[in-house]
């Protein structure tokens, strides 16, 4: 791919741009200074109509495409470039966006930008490269009578600190004042006029332009100064409890002194904002100076759950980590995006754990992030952590959750782990202490690591960074002294395969399964109480995977899940939780089986729901809150209706009277009971605006199995004025997993296909084949799956999520045509 960089270096961006919302436009005059390094220069600009380009003040040819802009005849060396340009403020997301929401029976209008990976060229014409690092110095002239915020990475530029915004050299100045003139094109001459107040801001250090951004609307804030100096300012939308702030600001206070004092260099900028947007693609977003979040992921309401607030604090303090390593250091292309993401997502782990080390954070790890990561790298054709970038279009099939954050998660604490802490932070310090301002490759992290390691942690990583997959290893001799291994799959047998490991364990560290034979199972099974909790997530999480590649037989879960009947350690029940939703793929939907099957879960779980009670207790710890969370889903699971009437005697029509908590449980058990609930709760989900407990109603609402009820919910798809584009991809899933709308939903995928590509974003694109992937189990979804994706897999944000879904559905179906079988006789015994 072509890399605009080799034309011209930037070094400096003057933005002079008027944003007006109303007419939902965006313009003015982007004035690089830098180095041309070849006579023809180019730059990304994607729709945008670009009016006029002088070079050292001169009028220059140039040629736009609505992609890229050339201007030919450049003098080499030191040049000024000055671009006078208009486009457009979208509603997809991405680039400079509109975002809405209601307030007092008035629609309020933001606009936030979101540049990663390759959306800043949205915006305004730029080198829009990660390794084309400049310094910004923005101005923005909005409507005056909007009377709206404008924030930055920086801190508005004051009038003491500077005599004047800073303005163009004079040379620039007047050719712009001539092109407003010509032209009418909003510039700096209309910091002057009555209609628009402009704001600027200080300039950034050198960064990449992804991570530039600004966000201009209505909100309200709550600022506290951390305990080394650095003031955080945490914004929402009016129509949000400005009290929902104050957790995300307490996490990101700890999480940056966690930072100053690991990674040996204090947080570079003089201040921090935050701030949750109501439409927002991804979850969160690591600009500069200016974080800007998902409303779901940085909002902690009275009302929230412990699982909102482990979610947020996870959330915040990977998006601070990316403060040091993604923007401070920043990968030189996208095919180490790994380093950014790896390392946040483990580090986000570390900075939980220390600010609150009473959510055993790291046992969500296990269960969550690095089961996934095993999960699907145990495909055929899954991506590598590293991974080469041919077009601008494959950048956004990077984003690779499982994968490029998971999978590069666990293999980052698998390293932190045979480092240890304190050496892994020492080279980590000489790594930002020599590439501030800068932009690496994953080998620089390696080599800054090395003297600090007893191994070469170059090579150990490279082996599996650069390739798909992880070994199943099987012992040889004594507690595997000596190993033999082979490359996992689920989608077919084992393949050749080695990987350099120092040394196996069998606490939760390594990225591998092992393959014990029965004797070595049952003898550790025998202990399992002895057992630290990560060897007894292994040995789970192993028999779960071994499983389901048919290397040991599927109704052996059965008994196995019976073992567990008096364990009170919330993750173990997690666990057991995925034997059998292993289970779940072998009966059909109402047959006898299935009863069998939800019978022998409610023996499972009956004993100990009864002594943990339903209700939240004052003295719950966090893994009692967890163990009833994850036996209350085994008992929806079993239909339990005995405990569904007792739950929903406690449904209250205002949602703060229910314990938050359970609110999820006593939901579903409501609409279980009582179908004709699906109008009050989209009433309600379309009333209240804390994200979480809207959440909780839509969700609930997805679970209904009457029919025509359940059309209500499903044609909410088509209504983005009720479920924004942001939560479509949600419903689609939940509305997948219902048996009962399976069918409709895939449908309305198909007819709806150019919509939701034109408003779900690409980055989201993939998640679609990728769902039905996991789910999908029969001939008949694998042919409609095959049937619509097949034609239109070419699409590179597409290609790989569909040969992947692919080979999962043929493996699901070839595992339940293997295993039936057996699994129905162990079904009667059980
Ligand atoms: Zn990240």
């Amino acid at each position: 791919m072509e890399r605009l960089l080799e034309y011209f270096v930037p070094e400096k961006y003057k933005l002079n741009l008027l944003i007006d919302k109303h007419k939902k436009t965006i313009g003015g005059e982007v004035i690089v200074y830098g180095e041309a390094k070849n006579e023809v220069v180019k730059f990304h600009a994607v729709e945008l109509e670009i009016t006029d380009v002088l070079v050292n003040g001169k009028e220059m040819d140039f040629k736009a495409d609505g992609k890229i802009l050339e201007i030919k005849n450049v003098p080499l060396g030191e040049i000024e470039i000055s671009i006078s340009y208009h486009g457009k403020l979208n509603e997809n997301m991405q680039g400079a966006y509109l975002s809405t929401y209601e307030y007092e029976g008035k629609t309020e209008t933001i606009v936030a930008t979101q540049f990663e990976s390759h959306y800043a060229r949205e915006a305004f014409p730029c080198v829009d490269e990660p390794a084309a690092k400049a310094k910004f110095e923005l101005t923005i002239a909005v409507p005056k009578e909007s009377n709206d915020v404008v924030l930055a990475n920086m801190p508005e530029l004051k009038l003491s600190s500077a005599p004047r915004p800073a303005g163009p050299s004079p040379r620039a100045a007047g050719a712009m004042s001539r092109a407003a003139a010509l032209r009418n094109t909003p510039s700096q001459a209309l910091a002057s006029d009555d209609d628009y107040k402009t704001i600027s801001f200080e300039p950034t250090p050198r960064m990449s332009t992804y991570l530039l951004a600004w966000v201009i609307g209505k909100f309200h804030s709550h600022t506290i100064k951390n305990k080394h100096g650095v003031e955080i300012t945490t914004y929402c939308a009016l129509n949000q409890d400005v009290q929902s702030v104050d957790f995300a600001n307490e996490i990101a206070a700890r999480a940056l002194e966690f930072y100053d004092d690991n990674f040996g260099l204090p947080y570079p900028l003089k201040k921090l904002d935050q701030i949750a947007l109501p439409d927002f693609e991804a979850g969160a977003m690591e600009n500069w100076g200016l974080v800007t979040y998902r409303e779901s992921m940085m909002l902690v309401s009275p009302d929230a759950t412990l699982g909102t607030k482990k979610s947020v604090a996870l959330t915040v303090s990977h998006e601070l980590s990316h403060q040091w390593f993604g923007d401070l250091v920043t990968m030189a292309w996208w095919d180490d995006l790994w380093l950014n993401e790896s390392f946040a997502s483990v580090m986000e782990y570390y900075a939980t754990d220390y600010i609150h080390p009473e959510y055993k954070i790291f046992e969500s790890f296990f269960t969550g992030d690095c089961y996934a990561a095993l999960m699907r790298d145990a495909y055929k054709g899954v991506q590598s952590v590293h991974q080469e970038v041919k077009s601008p279009e494959e950048i956004a099939t990077l984003f690779d959750g499982a994968i490029v954050y998971a999978k590069g998660a666990r293999l980052m604490l698998m390293l932190i782990r045979l480092m240890g802490w304190e050496n892994f932070c020492k080279g980590i310090r000489e790594y930002f202490a020599k590439y501030k301002y800068q932009n690496t490759v994953g080998d620089d992290l390696w080599e800054a690591l090395k003297p600090f390691a007893e191994f070469d942690p170059k090579k150990l990583m490279h082996a599996f960074i650069d390739e798909p997959g992880y070994p199943v290893i099987t012992n040889e001799s004594g507690d595997f002294d000596k190993f033999s291994q082979q490359r996992f799959l689920l989608d077919g047998p084992c393949e050749k395969g080695e990987w350099p490991i120092p040394k196996v364990t069998e606490d939760m560290s390594g990225h591998y399964v092992l393959n014990l034979t029965d004797e070595e199972f049952n003898e550790r099974l025998k202990d399992f109480d002895k057992l630290g909790l990560e060897e007894k997530l292994r040995l789970l999480i192993d028999r779960d995977l071994i499983s389901k590649a048919g290397l040991q037989s599927a109704a052996s879960l059965i008994p196995l899940s019976r073992q567990f009947t008096d364990e009170n350690l919330a993750a173990v029940w997690n666990k057991v939780a995925a034997l059998i939703s292993n289970l779940t793929i072998y009966v059909d939907e109402d047959s006898p089986e299935e009863k069998q099957l939800k019978k022998h879960t409610l023996k499972l779980v009956d004993k100990k729901l009864t002594e943990v009670g339903m209700k939240t207790g004052d003295h719950d710890d966090e893994n009692q809150i967890r163990l009833r969370a994850n036996l209350m889903a085994l008992d929806y699971y079993a239909e339990d209706e005995a405990r569904f009437k007792e739950l929903s005697s406690w449904y209250n029509e205002d949602y703060q009277k229910m314990d938050p908590e359970i609110r999820d449980d006593i939901l579903s058990a409501k609409i279980y009971l009582e179908p004709k609930m699906v109008d009050e709760y989209l009433k309600k989900y379309q009333e209240i605006s804390d994200p979480d407990v809207k959440f909780d109603y839509l969700m609930a609402a997805t679970l209904v199995r009457d029919e025509k009820e359940l059309d209500k919910v499903l044609t909410l798809l088509n209504d983005t004025e009720v479920v924004k584009p942001q939560d479509q991809l949600h419903l689609f899933v939940a509305l997948y997993r219902n048996p009962k709308s399976r069918k409709k939903v895939f449908d309305w995928m198909t007819e709806n296909w150019d919509k939701i590509k034109e408003t779900g974003g690409e980055k989201t694109l993939g998640d679609f084949p990728m769902v039905i992937g996991r789910l999908a189990r029969t001939e008949e979804e694998l042919k409609k799956f095959y049937d619509f994706f097949e034609p239109i897999k070419a699409d590179p944000t597409l290609t790989r999520a569909v040969e992947i879904g692919e080979n999962e559905i043929r493996a699901r179906i070839s595992l339940i045509q293997k295993n039936q079988k057996e699994v129905f006789e162990a079904l009667q015994k059980a």
